[in-house]
């Protein structure tokens, strides 16, 4: 199939370029990040990886590589499958008492013998720069002022949003995917700013008559072409954070691109559109972290 000139060129208006945007943050974090080292503080994130899952090591080599543009600090932990919940936590309290290290992630999935809950429970609040801990989910929840260090994912959407200077306030908002890191805590972003917000799931009745209601519509699920051209409105944001592997290799997100990019008026594309938001998220809260724990303003 050959697809035409005006048609690429008119796509490319409405794109939501996380790539781009994601770079300019990391530049401008780059900047604070040496702007800190005259102060003697060396952001460091410490990163701990049980077993080989391929998507797990190209998600983590994506955020070490951010790390590298950033210049803050990168030091691994690997884990065999094998890894009990309690050594995971004992290193996490190792990582929580040591001061050189001012963010700590665990790359999720675990395996299914370790206690999930209970390795991110065991994170000091201070040092969890994805935003997983009971206490900055609640803090995120109060308001706007308490996002100090909030989901990564969910934070890339929003400032994706404010990027491209797409209203918030009034708008019609429609998730699809309610998990306790993307679609539960975006709908409490968004209600904080005064969105008016639908959350859909599985159980939902009718997803379409949802959906096609959406000013902007947001999804997070994890299924090819879920969200096809007649469940969207004409003129919708269209944001896409579902990541999908086809059996071809190639990657694809929850929407089909082709179809509703004809019909949104901002899209954003799966690889480059919340991907690489979410890793310059991390890295922002990372350099955010660093300047607390040292006492500084974020
Ligand atoms: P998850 O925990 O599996 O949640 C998926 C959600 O979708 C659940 O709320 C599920 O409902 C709902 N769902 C499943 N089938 C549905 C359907 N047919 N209609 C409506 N809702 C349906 O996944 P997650 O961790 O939130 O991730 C979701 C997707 O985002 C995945 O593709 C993941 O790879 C991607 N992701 C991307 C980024 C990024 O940086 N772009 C970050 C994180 C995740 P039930 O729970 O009721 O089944």
């Amino acid at each position: 199939m050959t697809i035409s000139w005006d048609k690429i060129y008119i796509v490319l208006m409405k794109l939501m370029d996380g790539r781009k945007v994601s770079k300019e943050i990391l530049l401008k974090l780059k900047d604070k990040v040496s702007r800190m080292h005259f102060d003697h503080i060396h952001p460091k994130l410490a990163v701990i990886l049980v077993g080989k899952d391929p998507a797990s090591l190209a998600y983590i080599k994506q955020k070490q590589k951010a790390c590298a543009t950033t210049g803050i600090e990168w030091e691994q932990f690997d884990y065999e499958p094998s890894v009990s919940t309690e050594e995971l936590i004992k290193k996490i309290e190792e990582l929580n008492a040591d001061d050189k290290i001012h963010g700590i992630l665990v790359q999720l999935p675990l395996p299914e013998k370790v206690f999930a809950p209970n390795v991110i429970r065991a994170i000091d609040p201070k040092k969890d720069v994805d935003g997983f801990t009971a206490y900055n989910l609640g803090k995120m929840f109060i308001s706007t002022d308490f996002e100090d260090l909030a989901p990564c994912t969910p934070l890339g959407v929003i400032r994706m949003l404010e990027h491209y200077e797409i209203p918030i306030k009034g708008q019609e908002v429609v998730i699809v995917g309610h998990s306790n890191i993307v679609g539960k805590p975006l709908a409490a972003m968004l209600v904080n700013r005064d969105a008016t917000v639908t959350v859909c799931h599985i159980h939902t009745k009718d997803l379409a008559s949802h959906t096609k209601r959406a000013d902007i519509l947001c999804v997070a699920v994890g299924k090819a072409d879920l969200i096809t051209a007649d469940m969207v409105k004409e003129g919708a944001v269209v944001v896409d954070i579902g990541i999908n592997k086809l059996d071809d290799g190639r990657l694809v997100g929850d929407v089909d691109f082709e179809n509703v990019s004809e019909k949104a008026s901002f899209i954003t594309p799966v690889p480059g559109g919340t991907g690489p938001m979410t890793v310059a998220c991390l890295m922002e809260n990372t350099v955010a972290a660093a300047k607390r724990l040292n006492n500084l303003n974020p």
